[in-house]
């Protein structure tokens, strides 16, 4: 192999006074001290309408940190148009001259572009120093790098030849466009949808939640510097239905890259199913989707390594990753430990705004997240099956500050232990160790989700029995580890059941779903 070997980006510490944290303060103060405009970019050049919203960090709703321009259904055609029309001179470009956009755009986030993506994420995303970090600087770094390591071996693959007979793999982009649907709580995934696409020669249209479009703008502004053609991603901020109106009665579309709730994902499947015969190919339809992420403790587990991997697993990020820790079957002999512990923890850990570097919880994303997180809380504060065993407060007036908040739950099937809540809120279930067997099978059949899990046990029968009987609950499955945090390159990311297609994003399994191989067989 001849491309760069790729390796992790380190995990800067933003310790104090330490040039990274300064440099990260002054682009935090540059997004404070102005308003930002974020313009729409198609082939290559800003659109502006006259339908301006404002952007604000969730941590401190009332300060405006700039305003974004949404588009209608005639930006859309005129997205899907400028990928159309880029997409012949960008398909024949040699790979190589494709990757190598894509890895300056990983060097130009590693060096001059650091503390500014790090800071849109922190203040439009919520997101503390370190949560920033690896995602919108590490993560989104690490899938540029990693994907032109995947696409060269993807390139490299091809059939046998027989002497008379020389056979040939083509690995074609896909015919048409792709379209990028990407979710508010993760720049890298943002970041990735749109260029993993691009980087086996597709066109793409992008469209991120509204809620994430600072971070957009600085990726968008990162990819015109490292030299990405126009019309090649084109970056347009539409409702979803409408955009997708547009797209999905189109028949040069070709596939859709998407990441967020399951509930969107199914709707955009049926919508693709009913108007299949539109289309000149079958799309691809590649959607990593909503989780309800276990825990399950065996009684041979360590009770401080337990209630570790619980609260940073639950409430790194308020919650919010797909990934997240959110119910939890822990045997009544470990439970006081575990209980002790986790409060311990719990109460020294700060909440507050994200420039301050100490809080580890900041604000949940918006208003929506906020009454839908709340009413759960409130739902349990009112319920004879729950105990409050941490937090339940909440204060919107300011940003949308919700405490991380333990509940106990004394029924397995009880909806905080079934239902994706996507903010700061685990539920735990306490069983007696002889049951086991029978929590093993709680825990795959209770929630319709099949992304990440953990088994916490020191008891290797047990860690093999578990990894076997729930060899279909996750996707990523972690032994003795909080269930977040997975690294490209080293865990590709992905799950089934209602969370996924599992075309583990940050891997070659990924990246196959965007070319359409042609095979050749040439008689000599
Ligand atoms: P979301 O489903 O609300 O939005 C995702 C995208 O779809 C956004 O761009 C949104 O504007 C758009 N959209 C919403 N409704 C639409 C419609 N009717 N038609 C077309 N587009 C529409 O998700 P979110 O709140 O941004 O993200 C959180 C969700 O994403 C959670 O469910 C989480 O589990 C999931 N997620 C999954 C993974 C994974 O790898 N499995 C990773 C991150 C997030």
């Amino acid at each position: 192999f001849n491309v760069p070997t790729p390796v992790n980006e380190p995990v800067k510490e933003y310790r104090p006074g330490s040039p990274e944290r300064e440099a990260v303060k002054q682009a935090l103060q540059d997004f404070r001290s102005q308003e930002t405009d974020i313009p729409m970019y198609i082939n290559g050049q800003e659109i502006r309408t006259d339908r301006k919203f404002r952007v604000a960090p969730p941590h401190d709703h009332q300060h405006t940190l700039g305003y974004f321009y949404e588009g209608d259904a005639q930006h859309v055609e005129q997205a899907i148009e400028a990928a159309l029309s880029a997409k012949d001179a960008w398909a024949s470009l040699s790979w190589e001259n494709r990757a190598s956009i894509f890895l300056k755009a990983a060097d130009l986030l590693a060096g001059p572009y650091r503390s500014r993506i790090n800071a849109a994420t922190m203040l439009g995303q919520s997101k503390n120093a370190y949560q920033a970090e690896i995602d919108s600087a590490c993560e989104l770094i690490d899938f540029l790098r990693f994907n032109v390591h995947y696409a060269d071996e993807i390139y490299r693959q091809q059939p046998n030849s027989s002497p008379g007979v020389w056979n040939r793999l083509e690995y074609r982009p896909l015919e048409g466009f792709v379209f990028a649907l990407t979710p508010f709580n993760f720049t890298a995934i943002a970041g990735n949808l749109p260029t993993s696409a691009a980087m086996m020669g597709n066109t793409v249209v992008w469209k991120p939640a509204y809620t994430q479009v600072l971070s957009a703008k600085v990726i968008m502004e990162v990819l015109q510097v490292a030299g990405l053609p126009d019309g090649v991603i084109n970056l347009i901020y539409v409702d979803g239905p409408v955009a997708g109106e547009v797209i999905f009665n189109h028949p040069d579309f070709a596939g859709i890259h998407f990441t967020g709730s399951t509930g969107v994902f199914q709707q955009i499947w049926g919508t693709i199913g009913a108007n299949i015969h539109k289309y000149k190919s079958y799309p691809r339809i590649v959607g990593e989707t909503g989780g309800k992420d276990f825990v399950l403790v065996h009684e041979s587990a360590d009770a401080d390594e337990v209630a570790t991997g619980l609260v940073r697993g639950a409430f790194e990020y308020q919650g919010q990753k797909c990934s997240a820790a959110s119910r939890a079957y822990i045997p009544s002999t470990l439970w006081p430990a575990v209980e002790a512990k986790m409060k311990q923890f719990l109460g020294a850990i700060k909440m507050g705004v994200t420039e301050d570097f100490t809080n580890f919880i900041n604000a949940v994303i918006d208003e929506r997240a906020f009454k839908k997180i709340t009413a759960y809380i409130d739902e349990a504060k009112k319920s004879d099956q729950v105990r409050i065993v941490a937090g339940g407060n909440y204060d919107g007036s300011k940003g949308y500050f919700i405490e991380p908040t333990v509940l106990q739950v004394n029924d397995p099937a009880y909806r905080t232990m079934c239902e994706e809540i996507f903010g700061p809120v685990l539920s735990v279930y306490i069983y007696e160790p002889a049951d086991f067997e029978e929590i093993i099978q709680v825990v795959n059949t209770t929630s319709p989700y099949a992304l990440t899990g953990s088994i916490f046990a020191k008891d290797r029968y047990v860690v093999e029995q578990v990894t076997k009987q729930l060899q279909n609950a996750a996707g990523n499955f972690y032994i003795n580890d909080k269930p977040t945090g997975a690294v490209v390159g080293q865990q590709p990311f992905g799950g089934a059941r209602a969370s996924g297609t599992n075309d583990k994003a940050g891997s070659a399994l990924n990246l196959y779903r965007w070319v359409s191989a042609r095979t050749i067989k040439e008689t000599y």
